[in-house]
């Protein structure tokens, strides 16, 4: 038997939806009704449901859903973008991210702080380089507009440039406050004294904020990321368990987006906005798509449009197809 899946929209006026819709309804009782529970069969439908020859002994929706999870996750962990040096600690981030799901429908600031995270995490936070991809026509001159460097504003630079000199000690000082007492909560033994948990966070963070150690923790702590090096250490300076290492780190990482939000990135913005206003860019111009990337939807949409119209034209007209060689047939529409 073969089956065309094709999806209209509810209640749409089509008669044959509408009819679908009716004998859906009517037959809810009798034995003719299709229930895609794997363990379902009367003495009409008899059905046992199989994927690569693997019996699915469990509910369908549920493991179609997971093949499709399963597949996207395979696909994003091969991306050239997650090849690090050393390896992510990717329970560190999947934690932080966890913390404020849920939260969009009670408090906007914490949403907001949600959708930092996940900028800074998948790098899409719009920083020069960024700006610069997306439009380079308006940004072609942006460079950080925070010092008098005329540098290009890269995530490096944060790091570097001279207006946030004075920041990234402050930042390290209100992480290490914000950590001692979650520490305390997670290891509750008398050795734990606020100056000794300050001080192991030294030892990992490094002793002043322009070291290499700190500086690596944060140009990765922009992308909402912990290596793996980073962690072991952590875990071993402060006899924690894999689980609660993973909550403090989680919460060290969450600490310094919060405060480099407050303290560079909310800054750097209103000095954006100013620079933007100088040279009258208005909203409008920020808000169009990309003229490259318009260009690209429309020429693939319309080349797959102009794909089946051909291949239509081909199979009315009982014709052969020039790409295959062979006749077209009858096809299932993609994504049915
Ligand atoms: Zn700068």
């Amino acid at each position: 038997m073969e089956l065309i899946l094709e999806k209209v929209k509810g209640h749409s006026g089509d008669a044959m939806n509408e009819m679908a819709d009716e004998l859906a309804k009517s037959t809810g009782n009798s034995n003719h009704y299709f229930n895609n529970r794997f363990n379902y069969s009367n003495r009409t439908v008899r059905f046992f449901p199989i994927f690569k020859q693997i019996p699915i002994e469990y509910n369908l929706r549920k493991f179609i859903k997971t093949l499709m999870n399963t597949r996207v996750a395979a696909e994003w962990s091969i991306l050239k973008t997650n090849e690090y040096e050393t390896p992510i600690n990717w329970n560190i981030t999947w934690n932080l991210i966890y913390r404020y799901k849920g939260f969009n429908c009670i408090s906007v600031k914490k949403y907001w702080h949600l959708i930092f995270i996940t900028k800074l995490f998948a790098k899409l936070l719009p920083i020069g380089t960024i700006l610069l991809q997306k439009k380079p026509n308006i940004y072609k001159d942006f460079v950080c507009p925070r010092c008098n460097a005329n540098k290009e504003e890269s995530r490096y630079h944060f790091i570097e440039c001279d207006a946030n000199k004075k920041l990234w000690p402050i930042i390290k000082n209100k992480m290490q406050d914000d950590l001692v007492p979650i520490i305390q909560k997670l290891n509750d033994s008398p050795e734990n004294s606020s100056k000794i948990i300050s001080e192991k966070l030294n030892q990992i963070l490094g002793s002043q904020h322009d070291n290499n150690k700190f500086t690596d923790f944060c140009l990765l702590a922009l992308e909402a990321k912990i290596n793996t090096n980073f962690s072991k250490i952590s875990k071993q300076t402060f006899g924690l368990s894999e689980s609660k290492n993973i909550l403090l780190l989680a919460s060290l990482l969450d600490s310094c987006i919060i405060h480099f939000k407050e303290l560079i990135w909310l800054p750097r913005c209103n000095a954006t906005v100013a620079w933007e206003k100088a040279r009258n860019i208005r909203r409008k111009d920020k808000l169009n798509r990309s003229e490259n990337m318009d260009r690209y939807y429309k020429s693939s949409h319309q080349n797959s449009k102009h794909l089946r119209q051909d291949k239509q034209y081909l199979k009315e007209n009982n014709l052969i197809d020039s790409h295959t060689g062979r006749k077209v047939k009858n096809q299932a529409p993609i994504g049915a």
